[in-house]
């Protein structure tokens, strides 16, 4: 591992390409992550537990799904898999072992971070009895007991709308796509309408009272506004 900061946390890559292991960790290590990287998962196995593990599936020894069933077994490790398009079976059974999160090659770095940063704050807020609330503006999630407030009013939510607000509060400012807010709120195998997705979305805003704060990015998805921008 590169000595370079332990504040922000430790991201093991565990990638047998070389190109685009040195990439990685080359950009990972610039923004200020202490990065190091194996290229088999028996290695990965091996290496002292970090804050996340970013697995590509395709490794050469052992399965990386397999891989992934023994990290989650012995680590509370939050793990991004990363699989190639159309290997889309691997990575569901890699989040029903416990992955966190994936990454579809190629991707760039802007969202490999934005992913590392969310999986962070998930698993430190779970990890940390005081840091299980969310807060963002007006707005405050409470992980732990699914409660919900705006301007310390509580707001009484169901199930989706939570993990609707989960999804967007878990990463302030980024914005979440259609299909990765059905994949995360409702079920990681959703092909089913988006509608769906619509007439849960407005009925959130219409409780949480303030219309601007969850924005419609057209044709991308949702993200939180920016409190310093909502009056
Ligand atoms: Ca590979």
């Amino acid at each position: 591992m590169e000595p370079v900061s332990t504040r922000l946390g430790r991201v093991l890559v565990v990638e047998d390409d070389p190109g685009i292991a040195t990439q990685l960790v080359r950009g990972l290590t610039r923004a200020g992550y202490e990065t190091g990287s194996v290229t088999t998962g028996a290695a990965a196995l091996d290496w002292p537990v970090p804050d996340v593990v970013l697995l590509d599936l395709g490794l050469p020894d052992i399965d990386g799904v397999e891989v992934c069933r023994r990290l989650r077994a012995c680590t509370d490790a939050a793990i991004i898999v990363v699989t190639a398009r159309g290997e889309e079976s691997d990575r569901v059974l890699a989040l029903d072992e416990g992955a966190d999160d994936y990454l579809i090659k190629p991707f760039g770095l802007a969202e490999l971070l934005a992913r590392i940063r969310a999986v962070l704050r998930r698993s430190r807020a779970h990890g940390n009895g005081s840091a299980q609330v969310l807060q963002h503006g007006q707005l405050t999630v409470d992980l732990r007991t699914h409660k919900v407030t705006v301007g310390g009013s509580a707001v009484a939510v169901t199930p989706k709308e939570f993990a609707i607000l989960e999804c967007l509060a878990s990463d302030p400012g980024r914005v979440v796509s259609r299909q990765e807010m059905l994949e995360r709120a409702w079920d990681e195998h959703w092909y089913g309408p988006t509608k769906v997705l619509d007439v849960h979305m407005a009925a959130l805003r219409k409780k949480l009272g303030d219309p601007g704060l969850i924005e419609t990015v057209y044709g991308h998805g949702f993200r939180l506004a920016d409190p310093s921008e909502t009056p």
